[in-house]
């Protein structure tokens, strides 16, 4: 679906990016993991459009598009930091990508239910997002991602701030969500446990280059070399 070709990306001359390939199969879980600062973010924000690479190529479904603005792909990205509008009741925050695309009172409420239903937030439509809790404002970020029907959803470490037993009710909801939707999901996090619990394929980065692609069961049975084997088996 995504084919990442020779990407390279610097900031000033910190290589973050050094000539990396990658090709993203439809309807796959794909989690990016490494340690913190190793360009995961970087590769995430490039593919979504937010960053320029100095070199290399994006494909998405043998379309390059390297050089389309964000709002041009069917790739929509969910950061960590919610960035709901506070000011707007949650109706409000999910039709706001819609209301650009000038569709239909009547569409945009019936995206508006069905994306709540899928969040398990039915009902919330008058709320403002102050009144509710991080894992519930992490749902709606999802929720206004999912009404654009975008092919391939880009998710920044999007559990980062939630405790341990949200981060598990999202993590089992992410999974029900990308089997419903058959949307591919490309996840940023450096939590080994999350990683092999949600992925159908784990990317392991450090300083910019990938270390190993391959299954969980792969990466936790066979590590290729010695940083995979002690990032995975560190625990948090
Ligand atoms: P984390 O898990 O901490 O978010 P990461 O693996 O996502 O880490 P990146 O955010 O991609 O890492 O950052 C990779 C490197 O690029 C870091 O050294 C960071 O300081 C640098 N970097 C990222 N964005 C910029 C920027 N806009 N300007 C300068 N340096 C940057």
């Amino acid at each position: 679906l995504i084919d990442i070709k020779n990407i390279s990306k610097s900031f000033d001359d910190n290589l973050v990016l050094d000539d990396l390939n990658l090709y993203i199969r439809e309807n796959e879980f794909l989690t990016l993991l490494g340690p913190s600062g190793c360009g995961k973010t970087t590769l995430l924000r490039i593919l979504g459009g937010f960053e320029k690479p100095d070199q290399g190529r994006i494909l998405f479904q043998g379309k390059d598009i390297t050089d389309l603005a964000p709002n041009k792909r069917q790739l929509n990205t969910v950061f960590q930091k919610y960035a709901l509008f506070t000011h707007m009741t949650i109706a409000e925050n999910i039709a706001f990508g819609l209301k650009i695309k000038k569709k239909s009172k009547s569409y945009i409420q019936d995206k508006i239910r069905y994306a709540l239903k899928l969040v398990n937030l039915d009902g919330f439509e008058n709320r403002y997002p102050d009144s509710l809790s991080g894992g519930q404002q992490q749902r709606i970020a999802i929720a206004r991602a999912i009404v654009n029907e975008p092919k391939v959803l880009l998710l920044d470490e999007p559990l980062g701030a939630l405790d341990l037993k949200l981060r598990q009710d999202m993590q089992y909801e992410l999974i029900r969500l990308k089997n419903e939707l058959g949307i591919t999901f490309i996840y940023v996090t450096h939590d080994q446990e999350e990683a092999l619990t949600m992925s159908d394929t784990i990317v392991v980065m450090n300083q910019g280059y990938i270390q190993q692609i391959g299954t969980p069961e792969d990466i936790y049975n066979e590590p290729q070399n010695a940083f995979v084997a002690d990032f995975i088996g560190e625990s948090n």
